[in-house]
């Protein structure tokens, strides 16, 4: 299930949103990247297939230790072939010890397997992000029905942990009228909600002429053709302003669903990552925009493990998740980044512990996940069709809810009310509404 909807943390922009599969052969290091990998790709919107073969973007990390290693990684690549003929749209990536290592025969890697697309060393995560954020979005989306858009790149913030300042530079931002252009084309193409980008979406507009903000923005691409609901993220607490939250109270397309990540509970941890707000900050934050949106859901990322975090620092971090109740948490364990500041800090907190203080995390997101989802048992809600999978229809309700309703028509890209009949903590199911003629 791919829960991870925000991704602040230290995360780079994502770029699109699919299904990805990873095979992955060696080493527990392998493994261990492969995972890691995993959550960069989800914090980026993408989910899990189950199969290479559903899959949009599939990697094998591979490893050369042993012969057999070897040849089980060229069999996997020479059957893939196939995949790429019939679904020539599907990225495939190689990265691991194969890359660099050119085995027997005449041919390079590259001659042999010409259908790769990105060929990566061992742990280069961010060059097959880099990879993807280059083809853009258009490339990189199956579902014509929601869709993301650039509008701004880079950060000017410098979270302790973060490498995005440094890799991406200062932010820039895309005129409106570039980015409403790119919005009608996606509306041309099916494209029925469209998601706004940017790793600090709320400081939208700094530099470009007449300095607009994000929610000039909204108000400017309001009136899009064919485009039914809008989405913005992410966002920095400090940078959301009571503008964007009337903004998000008054368009009808802006979705009621906003990713505000905390990263921790604890003034002292928070001033350390310097994140520049306090917790007292951040809940009136949440107080300001529940009383302006009624019904918002919210989102956040979170940082367990912090060099330094202590037992009673983590459990601030717990008592704020439990007192705001998120329908997400997009959960990282930290781990230092080389050419960041707090890589020059010692990572003391324990491996285990960081793993307990994580599911500690989840148990909070599952509790209030699932009553926040059992409100919603008998309700009737709008929920946007985006694709079939599993023989049932899957949208999403104007609050991010994932719901499933079992019907043989094609739903794809239409927005219809359903009722609520079963609820769990990560998905719902439905019917649809009665008198919708489907
Ligand atoms: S605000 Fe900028 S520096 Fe901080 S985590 Fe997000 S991208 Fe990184």
């Amino acid at each position: 299930m791919c829960q991870a909807h925000s991704s602040d943390s230290g995360l780079p922009l994502r770029s699109g949103s699919g299904r990805y599969y990873v095979w992955t052969v060696g080493c527990q290091m392998n493994f261990a990247d492969s995972r890691r990998l995993s959550e960069l790709l989800e914090g980026r919107g993408y989910c899990e297939a189950a199969t290479a073969d559903e899959a949009d973007l599939v990697v094998l990390n591979t490893c050369v230790v042993r012969q057999s290693a070897e040849e089980r990684v060229l069999g996997r690549l020479s059957a893939l072939k196939g995949l790429k003929e019939q679904r020539p749209e599907v990225r495939l990536a190689v990265m691991g010890c194969l890359v660099g290592v050119e085995p027997e025969g005449p041919l390079s890697l590259g001659e042999r397997f010409p259908y790769v697309d990105f060929w990566l060393p061992p742990s280069a995560h961010e060059r097959l992000l880099d990879h993807l954020d280059a083809i853009g979005p258009a490339a990189t989306l199956p579902s014509p029905v929601s869709r993301y858009v650039t509008i701004m790149q880079g950060c000017n913030n410098f979270c302790s942990y973060c490498i995005v300042p440094y890799r991406r530079g200062r932010e820039q931002s895309r005129p409106p009228t570039d980015i409403r252009r790119e919005m009608e084309d996606l509306a041309a193409h099916g494209a029925r909600e469209i998601t706004l980008l940017g790793q600090n979406v709320d400081s939208y507009g700094r530099g470009l002429l007449g300095e607009p903000t994000l929610a000039d923005l909204l108000h400017q691409v309001h009136d899009v053709d064919g485009i039914e609901r809008l989405r913005f993220l992410t966002n920095h607490p400090k940078d959301l302003s009571d503008g964007l939250i009337r903004a998000v109270a008054s368009l009808r397309k802006v979705c009621e669903h906003i990713e505000l990540p905390l990263q921790s509970g604890s003034n002292e941890v928070l001033r350390r990552m310097n994140r520049r707000y306090t917790r007292e900050q951040y809940l009136d934050l949440v107080e300001r925009i529940r009383a302006e949106i009624p019904g918002v859901s919210l989102a956040t990322d979170v940082i367990v493990g912090y060099p330094g975090e202590t037992h009673e620092q983590f459990l601030q971090t717990l008592t704020l998740l439990d007192q705001v109740g998120y329908t997400a948490i997009h959960i990282a364990c930290y781990s230092p980044r080389e050419g960041t500041a707090a890589a020059l800090l010692p990572d003391d907190v324990p491996e285990e512990v960081k793993d307990e203080r994580r599911r500690a995390v989840e148990e909070v997101l599952e509790r209030h996940s699932a009553a926040l989802n059992r409100a919603f048992l008998g309700q009737r809600v709008e929920v946007l069709f985006e694709e079939r999978t599993r023989g049932k229809w899957r949208g999403r309700t104007r609050t991010n809810r994932l719901v499933f309703v079992d019907n043989n028509t094609d739903l794809r890209g239409r927005l219809l009310p359903v009722e609520i009949t079963w609820t769990g903590p990560w998905s719902m199911q439905a019917r649809l509404a009665e008198n919708e003629g489907v």
